[in-house]
């Protein structure tokens, strides 16, 4: 018999009980009774960096975030058609608590979810390539290797650095790092999906900055974010490399750690600034992201580089 990972059971993790359910459509998929033998042994993350505790109790599975415990989903399954389908399935509608997307999102996350971390399946071809940046994390998760959710630790001296893959919105740093334009009033990309999730009052903020030349940082406040920082730096658009892009990028990275320690905060998180639209080729913006930050003095103590998709996790982890 091959090793089998352990069923799951409420007490593995913190667990708070769902509040304000809110009924979603079940997704329509019918699953084997093989893969439900899977989905009944739920998942227990090893670290909190991995975002889903999952348990099943009777015909109930049950979805937590790990970070808070939050209870966020719950599905009852129940027999059909030679195999099993979501007979019911509720969302917490408590929005001080989670962002809620549309009925039909979530009930899509909820079945990538399952089939993410419960079944191990890449995101079918049909799921929606753009969504709400919350969503787009979800969805970009299935492609990943469950190994791949671990931070990797690999400096002491100096700030930490770590790869983590996901949404920089989501995660509890002080400072999240935006690339943004030199306007700095929003755009597309991680900048977009930063200005939705910190709410309207960072944009009404950033209009009394005057901008922002390219290769310097200016920080605001992360509103309704995690982030109680958001430290917002253009990249070069990339031109080929003949137009100073190393040098600016490097200062990118090197200003947005001044920026940090002028506020004092311990844990900043950077996207691959200009990797993006901008252009800059992922392995040498990495490469320079990587260098700038461990030969930067500074008081952060932890730097988080954040992958969202496989190219930049490829990138970050042949250097980290
Ligand atoms: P730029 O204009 O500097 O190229 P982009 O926003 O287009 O900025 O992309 C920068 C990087 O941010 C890209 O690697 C992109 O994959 C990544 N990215 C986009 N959205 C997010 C997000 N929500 N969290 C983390 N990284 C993101």
């Amino acid at each position: 018999m091959t090793e089998e990972r352990r069923t799951a059971c409420r007490d593995d993790w913190e667990a708070h009980q769902l509040t304000m359910p809110e009924p979603i459509p079940p997704p329509a998929r019918v699953w084997t009774s093989d893969v439900m033998d899977e989905i009944r042994r739920g998942y227990v993350p090893h670290i909190m960096d991995e975002k889903w505790f999952i348990f099943m109790e009777g015909d109930r599975l049950f979805l937590h975030r790990s970070w808070t415990g939050l209870g966020v989903y719950e599905a009852t399954f129940t027999a059909a058609d030679g195999g099993f389908v979501i007979g019911s399935a509720v969302v917490t509608g408590d929005r001080t608590q989670y962002k809620r997307s549309s009925d039909q999102d979530e009930s899509l996350i909820l079945e990538t979810i399952i089939t993410g971390h419960l079944l191990r399946e890449p995101p079918s071809a049909s799921e929606p390539a753009d969504k709400s940046p919350h969503l787009r994390w979800e969805l970009s998760v299935p492609n990943i290797p469950r190994e791949m959710f671990f931070p990797q630790v690999v400096e002491a001296a100096g700030p930490e650095l770590s790869l983590v893959v996901g949404d920089i919105t989501e995660l509890p740093v002080d400072a999240i790092v935006n690339a943004a334009n030199s306007t700095l009033l929003g755009g597309g990309g991680v900048d977009g999906a930063i200005h939705r999730a910190a709410g309207p009052e960072l944009l009404e903020h950033c209009r009394t900055l005057g901008g922002c030349e390219t290769g310097q940082a200016k920080i605001t406040p992360g509103f309704d974010l995690a982030a109680r920082w958001v430290i917002h730096t253009v990249g070069p658009v990339w031109g080929g490399g003949g137009l100073g892009e190393p040098e600016l990028l490097a200062s990118c990275y090197r200003e947005s750690l001044a920026r940090a320690d002028e506020v004092g905060v311990a844990t900043v998180a950077f996207p691959g600034i200009s990797t993006g639209v901008y252009g800059y080729p992922i392995e040498a913006a990495a490469a320079i992201a990587v260098e700038t930050v461990r030969a930067t003095r500074t008081n952060v103590t932890e730097v988080r580089f954040v992958a969202f998709n496989q190219a930049t996790y490829d990138a970050y982890s042949a250097l980290l």
